[in-house]
């Protein structure tokens, strides 16, 4: 009957989010041990701009677990961002990207290479964050203008003034910002005027079937048109096709990151396939 059948659902769900917590909580230490243990370590997934080829990287974080291998973001960074230890990852992704750029100006063939870094919420939002990205371009000596911070539309729901100005301070000493996953959250054309932001990023949903879909062909097209009013400058993330890309090109896209151009990789493999295709 229905009371017995709601009881069971009742304890089903219990015993879901029982094991939901506990897997957590797990993830939660297992996170704490590798902070300590250096099992955190950054991938690069090339960003190529038309008739320039590759411009820059934007910077994937990896945790290689001794006994599962490797874990995705998308599985530990929602449980560091609940916890707040992506306050000390976000801060440790951003200074080895910073010394990163110092080391890539050295050099002529990699000096105009920019990083790009995701920041969650909890590092948006905390009082810290102005200094911590000025401390830590200070501290390696990059170069702010090649330093791209990515946010998400949802990280600039809350505190609006607050965060403008932040993005203003930083934007000030060159840093650029980017909408990462643009077009899957609520940003209206008003709101987005208010925000000092240089690019949107094409969330990949929108790539995947550009092809075979007239709904995503008419997002993507409203993204450029949105770009090109806002002078906004406009990147398609999840490329893994030439079609795709030579849609996107014929869209009016110039800008380009996804497997098709090249996969998030360790930063020596990174280095040495850039090299070789801008040698090209
Ligand atoms: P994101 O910032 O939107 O990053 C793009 C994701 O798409 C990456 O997943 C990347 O590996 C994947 N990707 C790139 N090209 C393609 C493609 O052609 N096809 C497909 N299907 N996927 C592609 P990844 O590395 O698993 O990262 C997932 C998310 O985790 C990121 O999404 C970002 O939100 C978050 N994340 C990663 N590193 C950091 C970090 O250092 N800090 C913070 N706060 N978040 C991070
Ligand atoms: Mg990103
Ligand atoms: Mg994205
Ligand atoms: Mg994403």
């Amino acid at each position: 009957d229905a009371k017995g059948h709601g009881r069971n659902g009742m304890r089903f769900f219990n015993q879901q989010m029982q094991a939901d917590i506990s897997a957590r909580a797990e993830l939660a230490a297992g996170l704490r041990q590798a902070i300590l243990n250096n099992e955190l370590l950054l991938h690069f997934q090339p960003q190529l701009e038309r008739e320039k080829g590759i411009v820059g990287a934007e910077v994937l974080l990896r945790w290689q677990h001794p006994e599962q291998g490797m874990i995705s973001p998308a599985r530990f960074i929602p449980v560091a961002e609940s916890t707040g230890q992506i306050l000390q990852i976000g801060h440790w992704v951003l200074e080895q990207s910073c010394l990163q750029l110092a080391e890539w100006a050295r050099f002529p063939d990699t000096t105009h290479w920019y990083l790009a870094v995701n920041i969650s919420a909890r590092q948006l939002h905390s009082t810290n964050f102005v200094a911590d990205v000025t401390r830590a371009l200070q501290q390696s000596g990059a170069a702010p203008d090649k330093l791209v911070l990515e946010l998400t539309e949802s990280q600039l729901l809350q505190d609006v003034d607050t965060v403008i100005a932040k993005m203003q301070q930083l934007t000030n000493l060159g840093v650029r910002f980017s909408l990462d996953d643009f077009g899957t959250g609520y940003s209206s054309l008003s709101y987005l005027k208010l925000l000092p932001l240089q690019q949107l990023k094409i969330d990949h949903s929108f790539v995947r079937d550009l092809l075979t879909d007239p709904n995503d062909k008419a997002i993507v097209k409203t993204i450029m048109a949105l770009g090109q009013s806002l002078e906004l400058a406009v990147i398609a993330e999840g490329v893994e096709s030439e079609a795709q890309y030579r849609k996107l090109l014929q869209l009016g896209c110039k800008q380009f990151q996804g497997y098709f151009f090249g996969k998030p990789q360790p930063l020596e493999s990174f280095v040495l396939s850039a090299k070789v295709q801008s040698s090209i």
